[in-house]
């Protein structure tokens, strides 16, 4: 088995198996991907069938970056000849006074130049007679927004990375990491491996690995749920008749049309307790359940239907909700990505752009707002706003 290599990607979740195909486009046989469980595995955060994408964003930047993501999810479909972008249309809707604001999603849209339609409630319920809702509510309509296919997006980055030449190991959680004099020292129990260049994408166990390089962020790690219903109304939630949504307001919650299984599915954005990566249970919190539950049969009830099934998954979140991409400057060499709970839908470009990093050692993505330097990461309880 080789040891040498110019790239490895520490965690092959939705953003190390985007890093590690972006790193094999360039540099084919020279990288080498660890993770600790099987690929595909679902202990982390990027599993099930099915993530929200979406231009519709609270910052300019955001939106960019968006746009971005849609190019490289383009990028990957072609070269693997297989869609992983479902465009749905999305819809943020809310109270007129809500948590999540929409005014700064219209002006981020209209700063960059995206169609958007702003609807009333009885525009939205006369375009999806699926909603009851109350005249106090309004939104924002994206025709581009649609459905992330996760676990189909995965397997493809992973595919295309070998096929580029890559070398993805399963079952190979790293243990130690050194890095000094232009080299970094990987162990993964047992076995050393070196490279030039490490991307760490370690979700919910970024901090456990940016320990050895003296690192710990103040980051939450929370236990969520998205929870499948058996709509006896499977037609009226197909993915051609019915968008993905969000409820702007706080709690939060979002669904999808049918897709995946037979049913509609829906959830609490960052309603899950704290957790760590050990600590967590695979098991369902019913009063989150509960929580779903009652906002469908308020404003979606046909939605609704027998439980499928409600699957556990890990949110690894910042202080300020923002993303970490950056290289550590701790370590020469080596690159890190934190997702903040809403970062599947970047994956590909994230991986991208840390390929460009790791190799070019610069980038045209602007990744100021998510330096791994920012003040709110160097406190110890800091603040924390998740509704954004
Ligand atoms: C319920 C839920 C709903 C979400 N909805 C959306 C949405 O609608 N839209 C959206 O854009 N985003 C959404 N997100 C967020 C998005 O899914 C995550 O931000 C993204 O998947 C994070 O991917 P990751 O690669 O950072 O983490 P992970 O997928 O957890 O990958 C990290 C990997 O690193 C591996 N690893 C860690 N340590 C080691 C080690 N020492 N050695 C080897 N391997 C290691 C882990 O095993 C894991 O496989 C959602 C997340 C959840 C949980």
């Amino acid at each position: 088995m080789r040891r040498d290599f110019e790239y490895i990607v520490l965690g092959l979740g939705g953003l190390g198996s985007a890093a590690a195909y972006w790193l094999a486009r360039r540099a084919g046989r020279d990288v080498l991907g660890l993770e600790q469980f099987e690929l595909g595995h679902v202990r982390g955060e990027s599993q099930d069938h099915s993530r929200i994408i979406r231009l519709s964003y609270h910052t300019p930047g955001y939106v960019e970056l968006a746009r971005r993501a849609y190019a490289a999810w383009a990028d990957l479909a072609a070269e693997a000849r297989e869609e992983v972008v479902l465009r749905t249309g999305g819809l943020d809707f809310a109270p007129r006074r809500s948590a999540i604001p929409l005014d700064s999603y219209r002006s981020s849209m209209d700063a960059a130049g995206v169609a958007y339609e702003y609807l009333d409630a009885a525009d939205i319920m006369r375009r999806w007679p699926q909603f009851r809702l109350t005249s106090d509510i309004h939104g924002l309509y994206q025709a581009d927004a649609g459905i992330a296919m996760a676990a189909r997006a995965n397997a493809a980055h992973q595919r295309m990375a070998r096929e580029h030449g890559a070398t993805l190991q399963d079952r190979a959680p790293v243990v130690d990491i050194r890095a000094g004099r232009g080299e970094v020292d990987v162990e993964v129990e047992g076995r050393g491996y070196r490279c030039r260049r490490l991307v760490v994408a370690g979700g919910p166990w970024s901090n456990r690995v940016l320990g050895h390089f003296g690192i710990e962020l103040p980051l939450e790690i929370t236990q969520e749920q998205v929870t499948y219903f058996a709509t006896p109304h499977q037609d009226a939630f197909r993915p051609d008749r019915f968008p993905v949504w969000i409820w702007m307001d706080d709690p939060c919650y979002y669904g999808f049309p049918v897709f995946g299984e037979a049913g509609t599915k829906a959830a609490r954005d960052a309603g899950g307790r704290p957790v760590t990566a050990d600590s967590r249970t695979f098991e369902p919190d019913p009063a989150n359940t509960a929580g779903v539950r009652a906002f469908l049969s308020k404003y979606l009830p046909t939605a609704l239907g027998p439980e499928i099934y409600t699957k556990t998954c890990l949110y690894t979140l910042t202080p300020d909700r923002d993303f970490v991409i950056d290289a550590l400057p701790e370590a020469d060499g080596v690159y890190v990505a934190i997702g903040a709970g809403h970062a599947f839908k970047f994956a590909s470009v994230i991986g991208k752009t840390l390929s460009e990093l790791a190799i070019d050692g610069q980038t045209d993505v602007d990744l100021s707002p998510f330096s791994i330097d920012r003040p709110i990461l160097k406190e110890k309880n800091p603040a924390r706003s998740y509704m954004v």
